[in-house]
């Protein structure tokens, strides 16, 4: 096992890697910017290391910074997190070539599912079922385009390869919108990802987002870990999950796990990952794969009782999956609430001093937060501040205790999104569970917000 890793993210990762490290018997070294000088997981840290001003081109994107700092303080391996320079393939080589190891999946993994087009194909080949679309890339012709939208038919979106983050889609309903709609998405991408190619899919009108984790070693071991539904979304963005998803027969979403840990062992993938499907009629298709651990990964771990990080580290170091499939279990239910600064209505960033941080606490409850009283949300980042997981022995009994730990959790000085969780917490259609991924900003509408 590595006696020390460098964690190279901020936030509430880098507090829950730190913890990690820790009851693994690991020393870490947390790198932080200028803006996150005062932070929970420097202040609590064995090493920390300053690596450049606020804006994370200058520190969090810092490959030579990172480098240098596992350098000098003798790491042996690098954390990526989420986010930042986790699903850099070129970052991962650059790891590994200095002589550490990256904790995640080999650079060819990374660039092979980091390009939406080519990671499709890759599931295709494995068996994994996915939307109905174009085969690859688009073509320049824009009356092949126009034929091979006729054929999936419309609505269509067209996405990005090099996408992510929501970022880089878009929707066609009507074949005289279609080759402009191409063009511009194919500008974006190139201004945007550095990547100018585009794809097709069928645009499903009413889908559920819901994923699958798996773990895999370095033994040609791997597993699924159930799934998520992560179906509440605001822009593309996920602010509720859970697992697992409510109403779906087991025996599908058995049939679509297994499918993904087969193509784990197919591809020689290690590491953490996620296979995020779209869900309608019945039917899984698959959308993309994240080569990293999730935001919401601790609601898988409080359903198995896996600790997703350690098992990364682990792998990492090469050990092998202390665990077979036979031997995961799903128990209860788990609710996650990811807490943001931010306007609740106007969903504009709300950054500053955190006058009073109260986090909740009880039977089932867990807060992953880097937050306290008198800390200074820093404008330079991702606005969210922590998370909130419930678990409980049905999902009604999670969802008393989220209820209950939203009503205990105070956070003043700045805005939050925590009253909208606790609307939605009240929500007759979402306690009944099943939403699709275009529920949320219905209800915003209706609620005229
Ligand atoms: P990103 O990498 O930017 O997150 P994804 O491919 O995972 O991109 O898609 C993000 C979100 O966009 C999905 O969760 C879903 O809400 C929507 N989306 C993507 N593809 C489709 C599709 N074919 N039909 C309907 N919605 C889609």
């Amino acid at each position: 096992m590595f006696k020390k890793v460098l964690i190279a993210n901020r936030g509430e990762i880098a507090l829950r890697i730190q913890r990690a490290c820790r009851e693994l018997g690991i020393k870490s070294v947390v790198v932080y910017s200028e803006a996150d000088r005062d932070a929970k997981y420097v202040r609590l840290a064995d090493e920390a290391v300053c690596i450049g001003p606020a804006p994370s081109a200058q520190s969090y994107l810092s490959m030579p910074a990172i480098i240098a700092t596992a350098e000098v303080t003798d790491a042996e391996a690098i954390h990526p997190g989420y986010g930042f320079l986790s699903e850099n393939a070129d970052f991962a080589e650059r790891v590994e070539r200095s002589g550490f190891t990256f904790i995640g999946p080999t650079p060819e993994s990374i660039r092979m599912m980091g390009d939406k087009v080519s990671a499709k194909q890759a599931m295709i080949r494995a068996g994994v079922p996915c939307v109905p679309g174009s085969e690859g890339a688009l073509p320049e012709d824009p009356k092949e385009i126009i034929r091979i939208a006729r054929t999936v038919g419309y609505p269509v979106i067209i996405k990005a390869a090099g996408g992510g983050g929501g970022r880089g889609m878009r929707v066609v309903h009507t074949e005289a919108a279609l080759v402009h709609a191409v063009q511009t998405t194919r500008a974006e991408a190139g201004a945007a990802f550095g990547n100018p190619e585009v794809y097709m899919e069928k645009f499903l009108e009413n889908p559920r987002h819901v994923e699958i984790q798996i773990l895999a070693d370095t033994f040609k071991n791997a597993v699924w870990l159930g799934e998520r539904d992560c179906s509440m979304q605001r822009r593309h963005q996920k602010i509720i999950e859970e697992a697992p998803a409510p109403g779906i027969p087991r025996r599908t979403i058995e049939k679509v796990g297994e499918r993904c840990a087969a193509a784990c062992k197919k591809m020689g993938y290690r590491g953490a990952g996620t296979f995020e499907f779209l869900y309608e009629n019945g039917e899984f298709y698959f959308i993309e794969m994240n080569t990293r651990v999730q935001v919401e990964h601790p609601v898988t771990e409080l359903v198995t009782g896996i600790d997703i990080v350690q098992q990364q580290i682990k792998i990492a170091a090469g050990e092998k999956l202390p665990f077979t499939q036979r031997q995961i279990e799903l128990k209860g239910h788990a609710i996650e609430c990811r807490i943001n600064a931010e306007d609740p209505v106007k969903f504009t960033p709300s950054p500053g001093r955190i006058t009073m941080w109260h986090a909740p606490g009880g039977p089932g409850v867990r807060v992953d937060s880097h937050a306290y009283t008198n800390y200074f949300v820093p404008p330079n980042y991702d606005s969210m501040i922590g998370k909130i997981i419930v678990h409980g022995d049905t999902r009604e009994q999670a969802l008393a205790r989220m209820r209950i730990a939203l009503s205990e959790t105070v956070v003043e000085g700045i805005q939050t999104n925590i009253p909208l969780h606790r609307e939605l917490m009240a929500d007759a259609k979402f306690i009944e569970g099943g939403t699709s991924i275009h529920y949320l900003e219905g209800w915003m509408a209706a609620h005229k917000r």
